[in-house]
């Protein structure tokens, strides 16, 4: 559960990013490509089962907070950095009363709204879309209602962006808690940095990966700084733009200060372990089984992991 408390500013002057500007450019300019065309690519599954570990995430927490409520009582999630609205749907199955959708990228927040608009299940929810840049604005400020409370906040590979400066992330943090009420949560998922690290202290060099994805780093490798560890990062047809490590105790730290308290703290071949039972049926509607053992590294192996990965089925 999160305890509540005032949010102080701590005196920090607020900063753009200088890598905000590419981040935006780089997502506005991604095509949706349909089902068809996702479905050739090569990280076709290894994305419906990122896509199945935010399901079961988002459904875990939804739940438990649901459970703590009282019939009738209100559901209200922020998705901050939302694209294009890949999680509508799972909002609309999970029951939620209201949305605040928000995203740096304007194109994806208007691409979001419009599916919103063509969704059509009787279980609809009011929704508000914001074009902004979450570590530099007071998302609240932007809400039609500054004072709304809401249940869950939720930010989906997108929290590392805002590691570029203490500014960034502090302002990010603040963001992601302050319009919480107690007892709810704020759930993210983001690229493992030590994993990151060890792969590339493997290549021993500063840019590695494989036909799929690569990074290249563009800061010190051998002592990385807390923020602004920036590498620049590609994988197949999706993602091409500077992200930046997240040391997870300063995360930890940050959002302390804004009144969170960390309740779990997971990697997803964990999650997987722990939750492939319960969500079996899920993960084979989604066409996810056949990227899940990738031994406990479900980002991006080398390519004799990508193949081992694309050849195993659930439970070998
Ligand atoms: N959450 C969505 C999902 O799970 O499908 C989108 C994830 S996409 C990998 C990362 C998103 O973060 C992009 O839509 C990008 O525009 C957004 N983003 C990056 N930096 C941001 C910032 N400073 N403020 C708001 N959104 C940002």
């Amino acid at each position: 559960p999160v305890s509540r408390s005032p949010s102080p500013d701590g005196g920090i002057k607020r900063i753009a990013g200088e890598n905000s500007s590419v981040v935006q450019s780089h997502y506005n300019e991604l095509k949706e490509s349909g089902l068809a065309e996702r479905s050739k690519s090569r990280i076709f599954h290894m994305r419906n089962f990122n896509n199945w570990v935010k399901s079961m995430f988002l459904n875990e927490f939804l739940g438990k907070i649901k459970n703590s409520q009282k019939l009738g009582e209100h559901l209200r999630v922020l998705d901050m950095c939302c694209g294009k609205g890949g999680d509508l749907l799972k909002y609309e199955k999970a029951q939620i009363t209201h949305l605040i959708c928000t995203d740096i990228a304007d194109v994806s927040i208007e691409q979001c709204k419009v599916r919103y608009d063509q969704m059509k299940g009787g279980r609809k929810f009011t929704a508000e879309f914001i074009a902004c840049d979450s570590t530099l604005v007071r998302l609240r400020e932007k809400y039609k209602d500054p004072s709304m409370k809401l249940n869950l906040v939720s930010c989906q590979f997108a929290f590392h962006y805002c590691f570029e400066s203490l500014s960034q992330a502090d302002c990010m943090a603040r963001n992601a808690s302050e319009c919480l009420q107690p007892g709810g949560y704020f759930i993210a998922t983001i690229p493992d940095a030590n994993e990151i690290m060890r792969r590339q202290r493997l290549a021993n060099e500063n840019s590695f990966g494989n036909s799929v994805y690569n990074i290249e780093f563009c800061c010190d490798t051998e002592n990385p700084p807390l923020f602004g560890a920036k590498y620049q990062f590609h994988l197949e047809g999706v993602v091409d733009c500077p992200e930046f490590l997240v040391y997870f105790p300063l995360l930890e730290e940050l959002c302390k200060k804004y009144g969170l308290k960390l309740v779990r703290k997971t990697s997803f071949a964990d999650y997987f372990h722990e939750n492939k039972e319960s969500g079996k049926m899920l993960l084979q509607r989604m066409n996810a089984l056949e990227s899940y053992p990738n031994k406990g590294r479900p980002l991006f192996g080398d390519d004799s992991e990508y193949e081992h990965a694309k050849n195993n089925k659930l439970g070998n």
